[in-house]
């Protein structure tokens, strides 16, 4: 008889994981808190877009889906940047041109996945299905039917939270003892806002350039902004929630749209020219928050697991949450297909698998905040990306930057951790050997010259 699955979340992970279990043979019950979004066309939520990237894409392959589902996606092989005297500076991702990572929406992403489950014989898609609890050992789940109320229990052989970073699946698991759980929420929050398309322009109905992931570094705060095929951007402030001492420069402090517009003439003039709902959608689009979950274990009973941003969400900066959660659906099926009588150590040899890639993705997101934030406005900072690059395109047994490990590799995020802070020391090193060498010419240089003087 083939084995029952509950997953809990119909979101990115759940609906591609769905896709997986189902082609492995598994019944598949899906159940997802919000209405069905495939009457409207779009999913509910907030209007970010992601940058998928080679973990993504290959995850995609697996299901059959890459071409489908990435055909509008756009290209972004590198990072422009915007001083605040609207000078522009473009700095590709890797020395390789090919390489790019890709502008998609979370929305119409998560719709085709939706609609790719829908279409497989043995997932059945209920909506309005809240996960209010879980037990573990026996392999059940309670669900709460939001549109006209009353609860439902259901039994299968296995139960996946994967139901956000705000996991009910999670929260349940958590009351029990053993459990680790760690949150922090970081000093910033994002809020959406929109470049239109324009009739005519160089790059028309795009605005600005359409291949590139646009930045507007601007310190302790920043603007992105990535392309749709429609010809918009859609842009994410990312300020502080609360302004630093003597600054009027986080969303506290810049609430209202006349005086947020202010802000904008002064940090990000180029932008506000090209955002003629600029007012509208400062004053509408609320502040989000973002943080940092670590946990563990990621199940309990041995008839539960949690898979994407419910068992690690990390902060967006690095543009792998999405990429990640889908190679936990990968990690998943691959393990139950390697045990399959026995759930409980597939869970057990999923999670040793994953959980230190999860934990070396948050931390280098986290590191990203800043370089995207700060260090991206720097000379020296593009001077050193140059000889990365150059390192890279000559010695690449040797030399592999972060960025392509994480973004156009897969290698386990935790290796690709690893390996960029031993390469960073040797850079570091060598700079400053070079350094040194520099300063004790310079000694020499002088000595000789008061000599030859005396
Ligand atoms: C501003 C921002 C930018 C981002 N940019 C990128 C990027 O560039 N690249 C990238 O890879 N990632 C990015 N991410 C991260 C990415 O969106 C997440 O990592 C990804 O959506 C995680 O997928 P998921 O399926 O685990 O969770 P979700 O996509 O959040 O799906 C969870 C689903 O579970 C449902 N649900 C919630 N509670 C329950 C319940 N109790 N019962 C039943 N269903 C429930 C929800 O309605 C939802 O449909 C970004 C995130 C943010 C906030």
């Amino acid at each position: 008889m083939a084995k029952r699955v509950v997953i809990a979340g119909a979101g990115l992970a759940g609906s591609l994981l769905a896709i997986y279990l189902a082609r492995a043979g598994w019944q598949v019950d899906l159940r997802e808190r919000r209405g069905d979004p495939r009457s409207r066309n779009f999913v509910q939520g907030r209007s970010i877009n992601l940058a998928i990237s080679a973990r993504g894409i290959k995850a995609l392959r697996r299901a059959g889906l890459e071409s489908h589902i990435l055909q509008d996606a756009i290209r972004m092989p590198g990072r422009m940047m915007h001083a605040r005297s609207g000078a522009l500076t473009f700095q590709q991702y890797s020395s390789n041109p090919e390489h790019a990572i890709l502008s998609i929406s979370r929305s119409a992403l998560n719709l085709a996945l939706l609609n790719a489950a829908a279409a497989e014989p043995n997932v059945h898609i209920s909506f309005d299905q809240r996960c209010s609890d879980l037990d573990g050992e026996r392999g059940r789940a309670t669900f709460v039917n939001t549109a006209c109320g009353g609860e439902e229990q259901v039994e299968a052989d296995l139960i996946v939270g994967a139901d956000g970073a705000y996991s009910a699946v999670r929260s349940t698991m958590q009351r029990r003892e053993g459990f680790d759980f760690e949150q922090s929420w970081l000093g910033h929050g994002y809020k959406e806002l929109t470049i239109a398309p324009v009739a005519s322009g160089p790059h028309a109905p795009f605005a600005m350039e359409p291949n590139a992931l646009h930045i507007w570094p601007r310190g302790s705060s920043m603007m992105i902004a990535l392309p749709n095929p429609d010809g918009s951007f859609t842009c994410t402030l990312f300020w502080p929630h609360q302004s630093a001492d003597g600054a009027a420069d986080g969303f506290d402090a810049i609430a209202d749209p006349a005086i947020g517009r202010r802000h904008f003439e002064r940090e990000y003039a180029d932008a506000l020219s090209m955002m003629p709902t600029f007012d509208a959608d400062f004053a509408d689009n609320p502040v989000g928050w973002m943080l940092t979950i670590r946990c563990r274990p990621w199940s309990s009973g041995g008839r539960s697991v949690l898979v994407g941003d419910a068992a690690h969400a990390i902060v967006p900066f690095f543009g792998q949450g999405a990429n990640a959660s889908f190679e936990d659906c990968e990690a998943l099926v691959d393990s139950l297909e390697r045990h399959p009588t026995d759930i409980a150590a597939a869970i057990r040899d999923y999670e040793r698998a994953r959980k230190p890639n999860a934990d070396a993705i948050a931390e280098m997101a986290l590191q990203n905040f800043i370089e995207m934030r700060d260090r991206t406005a720097s000379r020296l900072f593009l001077a050193r990306k140059s000889i990365e690059h150059l390192l890279h395109r000559f010695l690449p047994a040797l030399f592999t930057p972060r960025y392509d490990m994480v973004s156009f590799d897969t290698i386990p995020y935790a290796d690709a951790l690893a390996k960029s802070q031993r390469q960073d020391a040797v850079l570091t090193a060598v700079a400053l050997a070079a350094l040194g060498g520099v300063v004790a010419g310079g000694v020499l240089l002088v000595r000789a010259l008061m000599a030859g003087g005396a």
